[in-house]
């Protein structure tokens, strides 16, 4: 087994943070997340001065209440930044009284130490310092943990699940102390024990920050702007799956929407695509999906059991809905859909939205304001039974 040698692994110690200090500021230049990035910065250089200021003391090159009483304050306010990055990052948003509580706790810790003598024993700052670093550490662990509910990432449990390592490892050096079997290897296992975290913790910011960049992306790049609902590229996404048996598409196109734009302008016409897609997306259950497909036309995956229903429910809410343009003027508009059932038949996606978009043009040739149903056969892409029911 290695043998591990104190001076140099409070030597790595320093090193490690100045290096992941640097890190985080060179991500926060690239305009990532930059708060979060700054305090987890100022908590890994303010960590690092403090272990300077510690072993300029060892060598009695600065005079010991300076030493004493910088490293403690350091150390402790270095956690507290910490804390306040890692749940700034995990929440994505400013939270009042943070600021108090990075001046607050610090000065109390050294306050504390001041007013109870104990400023010039090193066993009893170290457990002043270990107590505030563990409740830092434990606090951001459940800060972060917490919200895997509302935005779930995979580096979250990573980050959270070293930052209890991280916060067990300073309860272990507050138990060796308080016991008195602090041997400086046993103290050399814990510094390196927190090495070894202060690296995880960058890697699982780092990829934490990777994992929300490409999710919101991602949501970006599928996000029709006008609507908010999803565009082809969210359909792009399902295309390598084949779609269930169960899985029903209804394409749905508003009628004559040139002329509405012709009459009222184009900016009326926005008003009903906006209203239209609420409508569409309020009727269908929350596990479907709700589709701009085109300029005026939409596309609804559903798995609804009675697709034509859904349709003929969607045709009908939207014929008797009054649509606001301004406030003196509202308008009403009709919608044409074609449905394809597979009906326990396998078929590829192209398939089914032919089918639908088939039925489609069979509801605009049948006179619009209808659906028209396409059931598909059991043979793939063949269909063998065309049904229309009719709105007004
Ligand atoms: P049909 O009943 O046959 O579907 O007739 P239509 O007039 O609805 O169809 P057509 O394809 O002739 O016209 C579609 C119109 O939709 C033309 C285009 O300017 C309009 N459009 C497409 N995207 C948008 C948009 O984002 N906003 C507005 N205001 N209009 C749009
Ligand atoms: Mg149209
Ligand atoms: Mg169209």
């Amino acid at each position: 087994m290695i043998k591990l040698d104190l001076s140099t692994v409070l030597v790595l110690h320093v090193v490690v943070l100045l290096a992941g200090c640097g890190a985080f500021f060179h991500l926060r230049r690239l305009g990532v997340k930059p708060v979060a990035l700054g305090w987890l910065g100022a908590g890994y250089g303010t960590q690092a001065l403090g272990a300077l200021f510690a072993a300029m003391g060892e060598q009695r090159r600065v005079p010991d209440w300076l030493w004493q009483s910088a490293s403690l304050w350091l150390g402790v306010t270095g956690y507290a930044f910490i804390w306040a990055g890692l749940c700034r990052l995990s929440r994505g948003q400013r939270r009042s009284g943070d600021e108090n509580i990075l001046v607050l706790v610090p000065l109390g810790c050294l306050g504390l130490a001041v007013a109870t003598g104990t400023l010039g024993s090193d066993l009893d700052r170290a457990v002043i310092f270990h107590v505030a670093a563990f409740a830092f550490l434990s606090a951001a662990a459940v800060d972060v943990y917490r919200r895997d509910a509302t935005e779930h990432l995979r580096s979250r449990k990573l980050l959270a699940a070293t930052l209890i390592l991280f916060s067990l490892d300073f309860l272990a050096g507050i138990s060796m102390i308080v016991s008195g079997t602090a041997r400086p290897d046993r103290i050399a296992l814990v510094f390196f024990v927190q090495i070894l975290c202060y690296f995880a913790v960058a890697l699982f910011v780092s990829g934490f920050l990777t994992e929300r960049i490409a999710a919101d992306l991602r949501k970006l790049a599928e996000r029709d702007p006008l609507t908010g609902l999803s565009n082809r590229a969210r359909l792009e996404r399902l295309l390598p799956r084949p779609p269930g048996n169960a899985t029903a598409a209804i394409m749905a196109d508003i009628d004559h929407f040139k002329t509405v734009n012709d009459r009222y302008g184009h900016t009326a016409g926005d008003v009903v695509l906006t209203e239209i897609a609420r409508l569409l997306v309020a009727e269908v259950r929350e596990s479907d999906v709700c589709i701009r497909y085109g300029g005026e036309e939409f596309l609804i995956i559903s798995t609804e059991k009675d697709a034509p229903g859904l349709a003929e429910r969607l045709r009908s809410i939207i014929a008797s809905h009054a649509i606001e343009i301004s406030p003196d003027t509202t308008i009403s508009v009709t919608m044409s859909f074609g449905v394809a059932v597979p009906r326990g038949a396998s078929c590829t996606w192209p398939e089914l939205l032919e089918v639908a978009d088939r039925a489609l043009y069979e509801a605009k040739a049948g006179g619009r304001n209808r659906v028209v149903v396409r059931e598909m056969a059991s043979r793939r892409g063949q269909t063998v039974a065309a049904r229309a029911s009719a709105g007004a």
